[in-house]
């Protein structure tokens, strides 16, 4: 087999592997999140949610609305507000315009199910398809990116393609 037809194989295994771990984690993550709807109460997800939201975009202001949070509990504007003004009482968060600060990020987080720390697990759990290629070099998820993003490069794929490999692989670890 010429050498361009292995490398592409062995890339394309190394993405059919990316994938199923994202449906893996996928699948994981909707029936932790249909067991904590059962299970949990609207305090408790509203701190996983608005945690789960401050390690994305940092917690000196998380874009989330009274409105967008309603919508992640399944409640009411007013409802998710009332939850909100409860941290706000204990000085756990404060209101922004269309965001929030978390003041007391540690707080909120006792306040919050452990859905969020399940699912994590999980994540971790499920084996990274390290590139095959890089085994050996590649031991955590920013290196295996990088290896992917080389490699890809190298085969042509333009910035594009690898900026929405990276997304999903994002999703899918929640890292
Ligand atoms: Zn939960």
């Amino acid at each position: 087999m010429p050498a361009i037809d292995a490398d592409l194989h062995q890339m394309e295994s190394a993405l059919a592997g990316l994938f199923a771990r994202y449906a893996d984690c996928l699948l994981a993550q909707i029936l932790q999140s249909t067991a904590c709807n059962a299970t949990h109460s609207i305090e408790q997800r509203a701190a996983k949610w608005m945690i789960a939201a401050a390690e994305r975009s940092g917690p000196e202001r998380v874009p989330l609305t009274h409105d967008q949070l309603g919508m992640l509990l399944g409640v009411g504007r007013s409802y998710a507000s009332r939850v909100v003004q409860k941290f706000k009482a204990a000085r756990l968060v404060e209101t922004r315009p269309k965001a929030f600060f978390c003041q007391e990020c540690r707080g909120l987080q006792a306040k919050a199910c452990l859905c969020d720390t399940v699912s994590k697990r999980h994540f971790d759990e499920v084996p990274l398809p390290i590139p095959p290629w890089a085994h050996g070099s590649v031991t955590s998820l920013p290196e295996a990116k990088e290896a992917f993003a080389e490699a890809w490069a190298r085969a042509g794929l333009t910035s594009d393609d690898i900026a929405g490999w990276q997304q999903i692989q994002d999703t899918a670890s929640m890292r």
